[in-house]
């Protein structure tokens, strides 16, 4: 298909708009957003002058009645691809408050509709590999990491360690147990007035690890789901000390991020990873033959209207 050679030949890089429902309470007549297929049009106040209806293009847009389900089944195909020795990253980016954390991992009560993307992505890996199981004997194996202010934090073991504890799985239900853990262990950082998680990326990686059964010959794959910290600006007036550092270090996280992406979108000679801590990490999954899928979260309501534009300005330049 075309679809599929244009997107080989921007080298597998993919960007997916997601628009969050209004909350149970909210006030639900005002959204700034008109979604068709791939477009999605921004209807902005009169005081943006020029931009009264700006349209943003994205590979797909999913809208705010789309299930877990749906969302999830336009990314199945790059976990076939893990299974085949390739390196993918899934990020989620967003405001905080704009559903990222409900794509990847489910909101608070979980069910088995609402899973995100990080358990759905693991119970096909299983599903995959067992399927190969004649031709191919399967390792996975995960790791969950949380970066904050630049320092990389273990939260399967919750030692600052450069490589993070890998632990081997066989079932999703080892993977529910561990996720588990990690979030317990990421909460710890946190206290009531400091939400930790919104200013932290984690990340949870599967290392794949397939031998072919004839041959012996080993195939590698690893796949990256990344919850990234809250893409808001901070107003620098308004904030000091630790919570302006915090600030500092997301944002330029984020543009170093946007900065990869966007080279490898453009194919430029020079693609910056040494920027950040995160892009460090990713180095190896992000370009040559990886994929990459990134996820923007969008809020409906009009206050939040400043943060959607420059949202989707950010991904507008990485796809
Ligand atoms: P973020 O991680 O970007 O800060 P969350 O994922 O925590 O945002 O979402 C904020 C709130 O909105 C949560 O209560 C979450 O359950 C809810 N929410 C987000 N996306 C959706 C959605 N698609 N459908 C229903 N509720 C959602
Ligand atoms: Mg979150």
């Amino acid at each position: 298909k075309l679809y599929n050679q244009v997107q080989d030949l921007k080298g597998n890089i993919r960007v997916y708009c997601r628009v969050r429902p209004f909350l149970p309470g909210q006030l639900c007549n005002s959204s700034v957003c008109s979604i068709d297929d791939g477009n999605i049009s921004i209807v902005t106040p009169s005081k943006y002058g020029k931009e009264a209806h700006r349209t943003f293009n994205f590979n797909k847009v999913f809208g705010p009645s789309a299930t877990q389900a749906e969302v999830f089944s336009d990314t199945q195909p790059l976990i076939r691809s893990v299974l085949d020795g390739y390196n993918v990253c899934i990020f989620a980016y967003g405001q905080t408050g704009s559903g990222k954390t409900f794509t990847m991992s489910g909101p608070k009560d979980l069910n088995e509709q609402s899973q995100g993307v990080n358990y759905r992505a693991l119970s096909d890996l299983f599903f995959l590999s067992e399927q190969r199981r004649d031709m191919f004997c399967y390792e996975i194996a995960v790791q969950m990491i949380e970066i904050y202010n630049e320092q990389v934090r273990d939260l399967l073991n919750r030692l600052n360690v450069p490589s993070a504890n890998l632990v081997p799985v066989s079932s999703t239900s080892d993977v529910i147990e561990l996720m588990y853990i990690g979030q317990k262990n990421r909460a710890v950082g946190a206290t009531a007035l400091n939400d930790r998680s919104s200013r932290s990326h984690s990340c949870l990686t599967v290392h794949v690890q397939g031998r072919d059964m004839t041959s012996g010959a080993v195939l590698r794959g690893c796949m990256h789901l990344v919850d990234l910290a809250g893409s808001e600006r901070v107003d620098k007036s308004e904030v000091t000390g630790e919570r302006l550092k915090e600030a500092q270090h997301i944002n330029k996280s984020l543009s170093a991020l946007g900065d990869v992406i966007a080279a490898l979108a453009q194919k430029s000679s020079h693609v910056p990873y040494r920027n950040s801590k995160l892009t460090q990490l990713l180095q190896d999954s992000l370009g040559g033959q990886a994929k990459t899928l990134m996820f923007v979260h969008i809020s409906p309501e009009m206050d939040a209207i400043g943060e959607t534009i420059s949202t989707l300005k950010f991904a507008e330049r990485v796809s």
